[in-house]
């Protein structure tokens, strides 16, 4: 192991972050291992191999401008957190779960981390305005509709909602216990991840300016996700309107609501205030929900919606946004017709936007797609050599499990120069409606385009016993397979907690098992996964004329 030193420069002159910066760089020499330069606090932290260089020569380095003084140097052993043996330093931008994957993984390979995160607190979005507060509103609304609609004569439900402020305060202290356990507490089990408070602007392929810190490392990852995407809809900036950060946080319900989109955060927020009693209204520009999708799932999940009173307007344009005595009126534009509408909140559910600006990425020479989402190879590497980039940021795939899995491969890829390639073959997604809408793999559509010559076995969960004992068979499962090769290439689900299904179908397309095989598998009679037993047996046979169990 290398001998290293850490010392401490107070330095007066400073007047603004550039001149951290210039000092900086005057701080790049040979046996400078690591350093930070801040300009608010006066002062230049580093890390060298005193058998190269002094802290005194350095000092007069920076003496020498004539413009800065070093008036005071100390000498200190690690108790920083960051390394004072010369390892590898990765500097995160970002505090989500990309950023906690990196890190962790950066440690595991003997690097020294800086996590630098603002905006959202500590774990970003999952934890705070994403995953975990929809998903709990989600099941609380669940079990208050079906406590409200049980399927079974003979039964009748009289649930009431006493208090949403309380169902939300709930949601709040899960949040808050699983920022603590999951985030803050799994530092303190990492002492080489130091985690600083600030927005990390990046000056060059080893520096990053922490409002006004300098930081100084062998290589970046940026894991800075993404915000809500609102559209330049007339009028929108002049109301109150709500997004995924500010309606988890509603502790009374509205009336009425209109929320703009179509896809899995509208549609799942939508279903869940509906469920609590609000009058929802989705108003989407594309000519249906879930557009990416083909149009079966499309058309399945719009119907389960309506069946429980949202109103679905599709193809819509919308024209203005304004305040009214009752909340906010909307005018839009449907098959040429002009409509108002108003509601008493509004929710924007239009997609993500990459957060990239502000970061002096272009300056760098750090490229952006048109959506303005980070361009990477795919060894996750931006245009800019020892620069990274992973989760949200990078505009597609915008999954907590896909970020993680980036920002590890990512970590990885910065510190041990492997190369390794991204592969999301075989990537399951689950929309948390009721039923959920949930696929893998290709769809019949997307397969063809490839080349692939594909038959499709759709099952109706009208066919598979768990759901009729259960008396709900809303949905549907689709296998999409390679006629010729008898392997899985997609499925598509459209069933109550039909995600627990997918990881068969994954399994079985990232390991080659063809259909005749999951066919031959026992599945326990009954459970929701018979269902891809007899999805199977589809393509080949009517099921419909088999008895229980048989194949
Ligand atoms: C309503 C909703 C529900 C969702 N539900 C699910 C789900 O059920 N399952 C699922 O897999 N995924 C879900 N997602 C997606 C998932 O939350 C994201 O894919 C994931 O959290 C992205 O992680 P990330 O690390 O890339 O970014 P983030 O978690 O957003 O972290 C980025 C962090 O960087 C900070 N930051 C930004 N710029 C800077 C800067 N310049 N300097 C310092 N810090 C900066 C941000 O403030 C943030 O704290 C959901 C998302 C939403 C919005």
């Amino acid at each position: 192991m290398k001998p290293t030193k850490t010392i401490e420069f107070k330095i007066e002159g400073m007047t603004c972050n550039g001149c951290a910066t210039t000092i900086s760089r005057l701080l790049e020499r040979d046996g400078v291992l690591q350093k930070e330069v801040s300009y608010p606090e006066g002062r230049a932290r580093l890390v060298i191999d005193p058998n190269r260089v002094t802290p005194e020569s350095l000092a007069e380095v920076i003496n020498q401008t004539g413009h800065y003084r070093v008036v005071d140097i100390r000498e200190e052993e690690g108790e920083t957190g960051v390394s004072t043996n010369g390892a590898f330093h990765l500097i995160v931008v970002g505090g989500g779960s990309a950023a906690f994957a990196a890190a962790i993984r950066a440690e595991e390979l003997g690097a020294t981390v800086t996590m630098i995160n603002k905006g959202l607190p500590i774990g970003g979005t999952c934890v705070n305005v994403g995953c975990v507060p929809s998903k709990n509103l989600i099941r609380a609304a669940e079990a208050f509709h079906c406590a409200n609609h049980p399927r079974f004569p003979g039964i009748e439900g009289r649930a009431t909602l006493t208090s949403f402020k309380t169902v939300v305060e709930q949601k709040r202290q899960l949040v808050s216990s699983l920022r603590q356990q999951k985030y803050i507490d799994v530092l303190e089990w990492h002492p080489n991840i130091r985690f600083v408070e600030g927005y990390g602007k990046i000056v060059d392929s080893r520096t990053v300016d922490v409002e006004g810190q300098t930081i100084t490392g062998d290589a970046i990852l940026i894991a800075t996700g993404a915000r809500p995407n609102v559209p330049p809809i007339p009028g929108l900036d002049t109301v109150d309107y709500l997004t995924n950060e500010t309606a988890f946080e509603l502790e009374s319900l509205p009336k009425s609501m209109v929320v703009i989109g179509g896809r899995y955060v509208a549609l799942e927020t939508a279903q869940m205030f509906s469920r609590f009693g609000v009058d929802v209204t989705i108003l989407q520009r594309s000519d249906r929900v879930l557009p990416t999708e083909h149009v079966d799932v499309t058309e399945a999940i719009t119907h389960y919606l309506e069946e429980e009173g949202i109103a679905i307007h599709t193809g819509v344009r919308i024209h203005q946004v304004e305040k009214s005595p009752d909340g906010v009126t909307i005018t839009f534009e449907k098959q040429g017709a002009r409509q108002t509408l108003t509601a008493e909140k509004i929710l924007v559910a239009t997609g993500r936007r990459p957060n990239t600006d502000g970061m002096g990425l272009e300056t760098v020479g750090v490229k952006l797609t048109d959506n303005g989402a980070i361009q990477v190879d795919d060894t996750l590497q931006t245009t800019v050599p020892g620069i990274y980039a992973a989760g949200d940021v990078l505009g597609e795939n915008m999954f907590v499990y896909t970020a993680a899995y980036e920002g590890k491969l990512a970590a990885e890829n910065a510190i041990t120069g492997a190369g390794k390639r991204r592969d999301y073959s075989a990537l399951p997604w689950v929309i948390f409606t009721d039923p959920q809408v949930a696929g893998v793999g290709l769809d019949e559509l997307q397969a063809r385009e490839q080349g692939i010559d594909v038959d499709t076995a759709t099952l109706p969960l009208s066919e598979v016993p768990r759901a009729l004992a259960a008396r709900d068979t809303r949905g549907f499962i689709k296998l999409i397979r390679d006629r010729q090769s008898d392997m899985l290439v997609g499925a598509r689900i459209v069933a109550p907690e039909g995600s627990e299904l997918l990881m068969e179908v994954a399994m079985a397309i990232k390991y080659n098992i063809p259909v005749e095989s999951l066919k031959d598998m026992f599945h326990p009679y009954l459970t929701l996964s018979e269902g891809i037993k007899l999805a199977a047996i589809t393509f080949t046979k009517d099921v419909h004329e088999l008895s229980c169990c048989a194949t």
